[in-house]
C-alpha cells in the first residue's frame, strides 16, 4: 500500500484527496491544523457561496489576468462546467445569478461541506486534524505538532494545500512560506487580494458616512473602468468595485508609493449636460439642493464631493461637473493581509512542473491558494483551487504509476 499525504483540507486539498480517493493500492491521507476541515470553504458561504461563474471559458479563463496562460489547461481539464457537475454529483443543485455567478442551492457551503467530506470518508479518505505541518525531518517523513505531541509521517508523495495568508483564524496563516523558501522553493511574498484600502477621511466625513455605500459608481484606476458599488467604512473603502480594482491600487502604491481611484459618479450623464444642467442659475437654492435637483447628487456622493474638492471647484459649475465624472479618490494603503478575502503571491509556477509537483523536491505537488496567482471575487477563487487540486491529484497519480 502506498501512502498519499495531503496536507491542507481546503478545497484544493480535498478536491486532491477526491481524485486521489479509492484508487487501488492507494491510502490517502488528509492532515489539517485546524479541529475540521474546510473552515475557510465555510467562511466563504456565509455571505452566499459563489463557487464559479457561467460567462464562456475563454472570458472565464482571462480572468487570470497573467497567469491565464498557465492556468488555461488545468481549467480545460477541471473548469466551471465540471464545477457544477461535481457539486450536482453530490446531490446540490446550483442556479446562476443575474449577473453570471453560480451559487449553490440556498448559497450555502456547509451542505456541500458536508456531503463532500461523508463521500471522501465513505471512499477511505483519512483525516487528522489539529495536525500543524512544520516542515521536513532529516529522513523527508513530514513534521506534525499535534496535541498529543511531535509526529512524523513518511508519505510516497505529498500534496501541499495550505492556503494562502489571509483570515489566519481559519487555518490559513501562510506559516508555510519559510518552510519551503528554506528548502530553495520560489515563493513570491503574499500579498492581500480583493482587500479593501485605507483612506484619510475628515472625523466629520467617517462619522457621518461610514457603512454608507457608494452606487452606481463607475471607478478606474490605470486602464480599468469598472461600474459597481463599494463601501464607505471608517477608515477607507472596501466591496465588490473595490475588490475587483484592488490589485492595479495595489500595484500602484507599491510602485508607486500613492494610488487614486478616479470615480465617475453620475454614469450615464454626459460631461456636457452635467455641465449645462449645473450652470443653470441656482437662485435661493443650497448648493446641496442644486446638485440633487440639477445632478441628481446627493447622500454619500454630495459628501465625496465636498471632503475631496477644495470650496473654490464646488462653485464652478464646469469644474463641478468634470470632478462629479472624474473625482480622484487618495487611497493610501492595502488593509493588512489577514483582513484580505484572498492573496496573491505564493509558489512560483516556475517552481513547478505542468502537474504541479515541485521540480526540486520531486513528489512534493502544491495546490490552492498557495500558488502565485490571483483573481476577483465572482467564483473564480474557487474554481481555480479546485481545479489546481484536480491536477495536483492526478499528478500524484501519474507519479507514483511511473514509479511502480
Ligand atoms: C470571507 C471570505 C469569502 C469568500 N468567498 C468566496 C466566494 O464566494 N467564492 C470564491 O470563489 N472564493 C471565496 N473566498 C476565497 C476562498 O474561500 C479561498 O480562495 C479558498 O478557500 C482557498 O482554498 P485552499 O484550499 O487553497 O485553501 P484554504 O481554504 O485556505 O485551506 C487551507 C487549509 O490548510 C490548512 N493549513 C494551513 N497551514 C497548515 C499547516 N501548517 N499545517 C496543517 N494545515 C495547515 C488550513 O487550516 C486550511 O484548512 C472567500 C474567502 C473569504 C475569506
Amino acid at each position: 500500500m502506498r501512502r498519499v499525504a495531503i496536507v491542507g483540507g481546503g478545497p484544493a486539498g480535498l478536491m486532491a484527496a477526491e481524485r486521489l480517493a479509492a484508487v487501488d493500492g492507494l491510502e490517502v491521507a488528509v492532515f489539517d491544523a485546524m479541529p475540521t476541515p474546510g473552515r475557510k470553504f465555510l467562511m466563504a458561504g456565509k455571505g452566499g457561496m459563489n463557487i464559479t461563474h457561467a460567462e464562456p471559458l475563454p472570458a472565464f479563463v482571462a480572468r487570470y489576468g497573467a497567469r491565464a496562460t498557465t492556468l488555461a489547461p488545468l481549467l480545460d481539464a477541471f473548469g466551471p462546467q465540471a464545477v457544477r457537475d461535481w457539486i450536482h454529483g453530490l446531490g446540490i443543485a446550483t442556479f446562476v445569478g443575474s449577473s453570471g455567478r453560480v451559487f449553490p442551492a440556498e448559497m450555502k457551503a456547509a451542505p456541500l461541506l458536508r456531503a463532500w467530506l461523508h463521500r471522501l470518508r465513505g471512499q477511505g479518505v483519512h483525516f487528522h486534524v489539529r495536525h500543524r505541518w512544520q516542515g521536513w525531518a532529516a529522513d523527508g517523513a513530514l513534521r506534525f505538532a499535534t496535541p498529543q505531541g511531535k509526529r512524523q509521517v513518511a508519505a510516497d508523495a505529498v500534496i501541499l494545500a495550505l492556503g494562502g495568508g489571509s483570515w489566519a483564524r481559519l487555518g490559513s496563516d501562510g506559516a508555510w512560506v519559510p518552510l519551503l523558501a528554506e528548502r530553495g522553493i520560489l515563493v513570491e511574498p503574499l500579498k492581500p487580494a480583493n482587500c479593501g484600502f485605507d483612506v484619510a477621511w475628515s472625523a466629520h466625513f467617517s462619522e457621518r458616512f461610514a457603512g454608507e455605500p457608494v452606487k452606481p459608481v463607475i471607478a478606474s484606476i490605470a486602464g480599468w473602468c469598472l461600474q459597481g458599488e463599494f463601501i464607505i467604512t471608517a477608515g477607507g473603502i472596501e466591496g465588490g468595485l473595490v475588490y475587483a480594482l484592488a490589485a492595479p491600487l495595489r500595484d500602484a502604491l507599491a510602485t508607486d508609493g500613492h494610488a487614486e481611484l478616479h470615480l465617475d459618479l453620475a454614469p450615464g450623464r454626459t460631461l456636457a449636460s452635467l455641465a449645462a444642467d449645473l450652470a443653470r442659475p441656482r437662485g435661493h437654492d443650497s448648493l446641496a439642493s442644486h446638485l440633487r435637483r440639477r445632478a441628481g447628487i446627493a447622500g454619500v456622493k454630495a459628501g465625496l464631493l465636498r471632503e475631496l474638492l477644495p470650496p473654490e471647484t464646488l462653485t464652478a459649475s464646469d469644474r463641478l461637473a468634470a470632478a462629479i465624472k472624474d473625482l480622484p479618490l487618495p487611497v493610501s494603503a492595502p488593509r493588512p493581509i489577514d483582513e484580505a478575502i484572498s492573496t496573491a503571491g505564493g509558489v512560483a509556477f516556475a517552481a513547478l512542473d505542468e502537474h504541479l509537483m515541485l521540480r526540486d523536491l520531486p513528489g512534493v505537488f502544491c495546490a490552492g491558494e498557495m500558488l502565485d496567482w490571483e483573481a476577483p471575487t465572482g467564483g473564480y477563487l474557487l474554481t481555480a483551487c479546485l481545479a489546481t487540486g484536480h491536477s495536483a491529484g492526478q499528478g500524484v497519480r501519474n507519479w507514483l504509476d511511473r514509479r511502480s
